[in-house]
């Protein structure tokens, strides 16, 4: 993407910000997130601090950056600074600001909230109030959906090739890192998170590490995975068998990809993220398997891993037009084994697309 052309993205999207904290009435908003400092202005380092006011745009950061903080942020004034970064932000709101200015109570540590407190004086009123980039953020536009394709593409390619792999014998790690190696060599630049292999009872563990437990017959293999493509992630799960499955198996599979179908057929603008959740609890409910799905259905995908909105029990988020998420059922089985199916959907005006496209039915390998 020519460099004129992204600065023009960024300066969009601190405009779409500037108009929401002036709608809200409220002075300005400090941000250190880095995914939402790069959504902003471009910079990708990791100490950088923004700060937003009606008039001005500031990204401070310290002299390490100096030459990248001007080359990526092409939209907003860069300060170096050689004082604390939210002390250089509390500082330059000092005396001016009677509305409150808004920080992130999940992404500032304590020690930096008293930092902003202090050098911005009594003056400036703080008020902490969540997700507000990161609401902005969360609707997609046609340029970050592509990317989010590519990365699904990747993620799913490494996969296939790493599925030829699988057999008895083979280490659970190994696989993990084959995945890793490749993704990497496709052009990511890192795996989303890390990678879940797990085998057998393993399987029962949501979050499993891979292990050097090697993969044996009759068992079922889960496999989590994505990739970071331009700064945008991709989060896909296969299950397959090592055999040929049972009936119980293939009914327990059958369930699982109904539920994702499930949670799909209503998922769109409007509707929220407990109704979605509540679909694919509903079709588990009906084989008996409900209590073995024991986490959410989904989340937002993009720059995290794990974004807004959730798509859970007690979600409160309203799904709307350009939001990626996941949807991602599973049973968890102590001693047996797992299922988990799970793929990156884009919410669109009038249904959803699939940006995973890997095939869904059970895999007897
Ligand atoms: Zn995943
Ligand atoms: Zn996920």
């Amino acid at each position: 993407m020519p460099a004129r052309s992204a600065a023009n993205i960024f300066a969009r999207r601190v405009s779409a910000l500037r108009q929401r904290i002036e709608a809200a009435e409220v002075g300005g908003l400090v941000d250190a997130h880095p995914p939402n400092v790069q959504y902003l202005t471009g910079f990708t380092g990791s100490a950088g601090v923004f700060l937003l006011t009606p008039r001005d745009a500031i990204l401070f950061t310290d002299s390490r950056y100096r030459i990248q903080a001007r080359e990526e942020a092409r939209n907003v004034e860069v300060r170096v600074e050689s004082v604390r970064l939210h002390t250089a932000a509390g500082k330059a709101l000092r005396g001016r600001h009677r509305r409150p200015v808004i920080y992130s109570p999940e992404h500032t540590s304590v020690a930096q909230r008293h930092e902003l407190a202090q050098a911005s004086g009594r003056g400036v009123r703080w008020m902490a109030v969540e997700g507000v980039v990161e609401e902005l953020r969360s609707v997609k536009d046609e340029s970050e959906i592509a990317v989010m394709r590519e990365a699904a593409r990747l993620a799913e390619e490494a996969l296939s090739e790493v599925l030829k792999l699988v057999k008895p014998g083979v280490e659970e790690n190994d696989l993990a890192a084959e995945i890793e190696y490749r993704m990497r060599r496709k052009g990511a630049s890192g795996a989303a998170f890390p990678t879940i292999v797990a085998s057998g009872p393993r399987a029962a563990l949501p979050h499993a590490q891979p292990s050097r437990k090697r993969i044996a017959k009759n068992e079922l293999v889960v496999f989590d995975l994505g990739a970071i493509l331009r700064g945008y992630c991709s989060d896909l799960t296969r299950t397959v068998h090592v055999g040929r499955a049972s009936a119980r198996v293939r009914e327990w599979y059958r369930a699982v990809l109904e539920a994702q179908a499930a949670a799909r057929a209503i998922l769109r603008p409007g509707v929220d993220g407990a109704a979605v959740d509540a679909a694919a609890r509903g079709r588990l409910r009906r084989s008996g398997l409900a209590r073995y799905f024991t986490h959410s259905t989904g989340h937002g995908l993009g720059r995290e891993v794990h974004e807004i909105p959730r798509l859970a029990r007690l979600s409160r988020s309203v799904i709307r037009a350009g939001q990626v998420v996941t949807l991602e059922p599973g049973i968890y089985i102590q001693g047996v084994g797992g299922i988990r199916i799970e793929d990156d959907i884009v919410v669109r005006e009038n249904g959803t697309e699939s940006l995973t496209q890997l095939n869904r039915e059970l895999l007897e390998l």
